[in-house]
Order: C-alpha cells, then structure tokens, then sequence
C-alpha cells in the first residue's frame, strides 16, 4: 500500500500531467509519451518515452541532490503508478527557462554566427520567458527586472544552481561517454521560499551527443532525433538510461 493516493488533475503540460494527492505537501507526476517539438507543431506518440524520461531525471535528481543541489524529487512511484510515475514536492514554477550551453547547437546557431560544436568557455547562460502563446522568448536583463520575476538575489542563486548543475551533469555524462552540449531546466519555489530545481532532466531536455561516434547525427541521443526525423528516439532515450543506471544508485520508490 502506498504512503498516499491520488487526487486531481492538477495541471496538464505538453509532456506531463501534474496530480495532486491527499497529501498538500506532495504531488505526483505522469510522465507522457507524447514528443512535441517547434512549440507542438510536430507532435507524436513515442511508446517508452515517458518511462524512459522519468527513469532518468530520476536518476538525475538523486544525483543532485547528493551534491548538495536542492530539487522538487522525492522518489519514484510504484504498482500501476510506477515506471513513469515521480513523486515530487510541490513548488510554484519560476516561468524562465533557464538554458546552460557549453557547445554551440540549435537556437543560438539559427540567430548568432556561431558555428555548430564551437566549445563555450565559460557555458553560456540564456534565460527564455516561459509562454508558449509568445513561443519563449529570449529574456534580457533589463525585460527580467521590468517582469519583476526575481529580484537580484534571487536571479543570483538561479544563475548558481544552474552553473552547479551543468558542472554535475557534465561529469556524470562524460563518465559515461556523453557530451552534454546543452539544456534547459526549469525551478521552482517551495512553500518556503527555497528556490529548486523542478520539472524533469532528460534527454527531452538536454542535447546529449556519444563522444565515442564521430558522424553528427549518429552520435546524438537526444530529441534532436526526434525534431530532425532521424529515428531511432526511444532506443536513444535506452541507451541514455542504461549508461546512467551503471553509475548512479538506484532511485528509491516513494514511501
Ligand atoms: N529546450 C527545452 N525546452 C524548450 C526549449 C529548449 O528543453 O522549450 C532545451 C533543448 O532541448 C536544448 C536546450 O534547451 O537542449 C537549448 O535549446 P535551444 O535554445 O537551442 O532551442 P532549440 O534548438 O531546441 O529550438
């Protein structure tokens, strides 16, 4: 018998549905198989996706957490919520999206004459206003302050915990053989006050390329295949998974 049961439908994204449970202080995810990409202009049924997602961001949080790096994770589900089921504490989501890249790869290609692969040293730090109806545009300094999102010190230990997180992602990967070009992670604030890390890591939201296969669409294991049609997705996704539970402890089921 689990610790709690589930309440309503809380929220519904484009990957996720957010549940509440009779807990306040706990809410459940459902991790889809839904791929959506160009702001769901392209959209598909990838069966393993949600799993595979969950699995691994849960593989990730852990990770983190055992840094030292706060994040909304509790454990994963089990019985019939299970496999793509995470319990998670509930946060109020900070709508920036906040995007750490160490090589040059996607937007920043199509709108900077930087060429694709060029290593950035110190990573580049790009936070994106989260609405789909204005498809997350690019946020300046000056936008952010009029938002009145953040105030300064806050801003401040949104720019650190995401630089802690790429440094801790990109030496678990690279143990594994894979390059953690980019990605986007969103955070939230707990009934608190504390500022975390939330919603999912994985490869829906990180570029992740295998260091040992030179060819540039071979080697990619992220949605990337998915966006360019280049097959293979959820048999990505597995091999993201797999390398992972060589080297991180089992996630724990939530009791
Ligand atoms: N990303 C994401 N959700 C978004 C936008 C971007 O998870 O709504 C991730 C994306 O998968 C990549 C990184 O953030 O790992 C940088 O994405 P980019 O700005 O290059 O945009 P894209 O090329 O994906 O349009």
């Amino acid at each position: 018998m689990s610790a709690y049961s589930l309440g309503s439908l809380l929220h519904e994204g484009k990957a996720k549905r957010v549940h509440a449970t009779d807990q306040p202080d706990l809410v459940a995810v459902e991790f889809k198989d839904d791929a959506t990409a160009f702001n769901a202009l392209k959209t598909a049924q990838l069966v393993g996706k949600g799993e595979l997602n969950c699995q691994i961001s849960a593989l990730l949080f852990e990770l983190l957490a055992r840094q030292g790096i706060p994040t909304h994770y509790l454990g994963l589900g089990e019985g019939e919520h299970g496999g793509h089921w995470m319990l998670v504490r509930p946060v109020r989501i900070v709508p920036i999206e906040v995007v750490i890249r160490n090589l040059a790869a996607g937007s920043l290609c199509r709108q900077m004459p930087i060429e694709a692969g060029t290593p950035l040293e110190p990573p580049l730090l790009d936070l994106y206003y989260k609405d789909d109806g204005l498809a997350d545009p690019l946020l300046t300094e000056a936008r952010l302050q009029h938002l009145g999102l953040l105030d300064s010190s806050q801003r401040q230990e949104l720019e650190r915990l995401a630089r802690e997180v790429n440094a801790a992602l990109q030496e678990v990967l690279a143990s594994v053989g894979l390059i953690l070009v980019d990605f986007k992670i969103e955070l939230g604030f707990t009934a608190d006050g504390q500022l975390v890390v939330a919603d999912e890591i994985s490869p829906d939201t990180c570029r992740l390329w295998d260091r040992g296969i030179a060819d540039s669409d071979d080697r990619i294991l992220d949605k990337d295949r998915f966006r360019r049609d280049l097959g293979g997705v959820v048999e990505a996704y597995g091999q993201v998974l797999k390398r992972l539970q060589g080297v991180c402890p089992q996630p724990e089921v939530y009791r």
